[in-house]
C-alpha cells in the first residue's frame, strides 16, 4: 500500500516485550529472565507471531513501535533488525511512525547507538533510574552513574533529538537534596522529555523480602509526598509539561506511543508477557519464555482474553484519563456512559469539596493533592459490581 493510502487508515500501535535482562533490579516485577541462552529461538517465535497476528490490524496504519521489556538494548543489530524486516512486511507502518526503544545505560556505546539509528528508531528511552550510585547500588541495576552521563552523551551526539530518562523517587535512603540534583541533571542534560516513577513495593521481589526483614527502610508517605511536589515545582520552573501523572516533557516532546494507550488506540503487544487491545479486547499472552516459544513452534495457544464490560471500560476510562493532564470529559461520559452519568458527577462533586479535583469546563482534572492521591480518587469514581 502506498503512503497516501496508509495515512487514510485508522492508527494502531505495536509493541515487542524482549524479555531479557542481565540482573535481576531488586524492585522489579516485569516479567523477564536472565538466562539469554533461549534468545535465538525467541526471536524465530516473536516473528511468527508479528506474521500470525498481522491479520489484527491488516486496515491499520502503525503510527508508533515500541520496543519495551526487560531489557531491548541486550538485543543485536541483526536481531532487531529481523523483528523491524517482519513489521515492515506484514504491516503498513507510517514512514513518520515514532519508533523507541528502552535501554540501560550500560549498553549504550556509540556504534551500538548508530546502529539503532540506523534501523530506524527515532526516539530512545534510558533506564537511569538514579544518577547517584548509592542508590543504583541497592537497586541491583546493572549500570553506574557515571554509564549514565556517559550514555546520554553518547546518544545526544549521535544525533538522537528524542530522549527520554526513567528517574524513580520515594527511594530508601534518597535526601530531598539527592532528589533535587536527578532533576537538575534534567536540565544540565536538555533532557526533552523523563518518566518519574514513585516507588511501588510490589511482592515476590526481593526488596520487599528486604523491608519485610527490615534489612532496608523504604521512606514514609510525607517524604515521597514531598519529593513529588519537588518534582511539579521543577516542572513548572523549568517548562516540563506534566502531561500525565508519570511523564513529563518539554513542548512537541509527548511520548505518543503511550498518549496512544491512554485515548484508546488498539496496539498489539509480540512477545511473552505482552497485552494487547483492540476493539474492546484485552489479550495478554503467556508470562514464561519456554512456554511462549515453544507454543509458537507447535501451534498451541499462548495468550488469554477478556471482553471488557461496559463496567471495566468505564473504570478504565476513569483510571487512565484520571492520570492525563486533560482529565475526564464529562461529554464523553455522557456519549459513552450514560447510564453512570448522575453516579460520577456526585463523586466529582465529593472530589472538588475535598480539593482532589478541579473543573475546567466539562473537564476535571486532578489538584496536585489529588496527584498524591490518584488511586484513591480513581477508586471512589469507579462504579462497582454493574456490567
Ligand atoms: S532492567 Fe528493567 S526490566 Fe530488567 S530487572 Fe531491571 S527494572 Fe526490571
Amino acid at each position: 500500500m502506498d503512503e497516501k493510502n496508509i495515512q487514510n487508515l485508522n492508527p494502531a500501535g505495536l509493541y515487542i516485550h524482549i524479555p531479557y535482562c542481565k540482573r535481576k533490579c531488586s524492585y522489579c516485577c516485569f516479567h523477564f529472565s536472565t538466562n539469554l541462552s533461549t534468545r535465538k529461538e525467541l526471536v524465530q517465535a516473536l516473528l511468527k507471531e508479528i506474521k500470525t497476528r498481522s491479520v489484527e490490524l491488516a486496515k491499520f496504519q502503525i503510527n508508533t513501535l515500541y520496543l519495551g521489556g526487560g531489557t531491548p538494548s541486550l538485543f543485536e543489530e541483526d536481531e532487531l533488525d529481523s523483528i523491524f524486516s517482519a513489521i515492515k512486511s506484514h504491516y503498513h507502518l507510517n514512514s513518520a511512525a515514532e519508533i523507541s526503544i528502552e535501554t540501560n545505560p550500560d549498553d549504550i556505546t556509540p556504534d551500538y547507538t548508530n546502529q539503532l539509528l540506523n534501523l530506524g528508531i527515532n526516539r530512545i528511552s534510558i533506564g537511569v533510574q538514579s544518577f547517584f550510585d548509592e542508590d543504583l547500588k541497592w537497586m541491583n541495576r546493572a549500570h553506574t552513574a557515571k554509564q549514565s552521563t556517559m550514555a546520554i552523551e553518547i546518544v545526544k551526539r549521535a544525533g538522537f533529538e528524542n530522549i527520554s530518562i526513567d528517574l524513580m523517587y520515594g527511594l530508601p535512603g534518597l535526601t530531598q537534596k539527592r532528589w533535587q540534583d536527578n532533576l537538575l541533571k534534567l536540565q544540565k542534560f536538555e533532557i526533552p522529555h523523563f518518566s518519574a516513577y514513585s516507588l511501588t513495593l510490589e511482592e515476590r521481589t526481593s526488596l520487599h523480602h528486604l523491608v519485610q526483614n527490615k534489612k532496608i527502610l523504604i521512606p514514609e508517605d510525607d517524604e515521597t509526598i514531598c519529593q513529588m511536589g519537588h518534582l511539579l515545582d521543577f516542572c513548572e520552573v523549568n517548562n516540563y509539561e506534566a502531561y500525565e501523572i508519570s511523564n513529563f516533557c518539554k513542548n512537541g516532546f509527548r511520548s505518543k506511543h503511550n498518549s496512544s494507550y491512554w485515548e484508546g488506540i488498539p496496539y498489539l503487544g509480540f512477545g511473552p508477557s505482552a497485552h494487547s487491545y483492540i476493539d474492546s479486547k484485552r489479550s495478554w499472552n503467556v508470562s514464561n519464555n519456554n512456554e511462549y516459544i515453544k507454543a509458537l513452534e507447535t501451534d498451541a495457544p499462548y495468550s488469554s482474553f477478556e471482553k471488557l464490560s461496559t463496567t471495566e471500560h468505564y473504570n478504565e476510562y476513569i483510571m487512565l484519563q484520571l492520570r492525563r493532564i486533560e482529565g475526564l470529559d464529562l461529554n464523553y461520559i455522557a456519549i459513552h456512559f450514560p447510564d453512570f452519568l448522575s453516579t460520577v458527577e456526585s463523586a466529582l462533586q465529593k472530589q472538588i469539596a475535598l480539593k482532589n479535583i478541579h473543573q475546567v469546563n466539562a473537564r476535571y482534572c486532578l489538584t496536585r493533592q489529588g496527584k498524591t492521591l490518584a488511586d484513591f480518587v480513581s477508586s471512589e469514581l469507579f462504579i462497582l459490581n454493574k456490567t
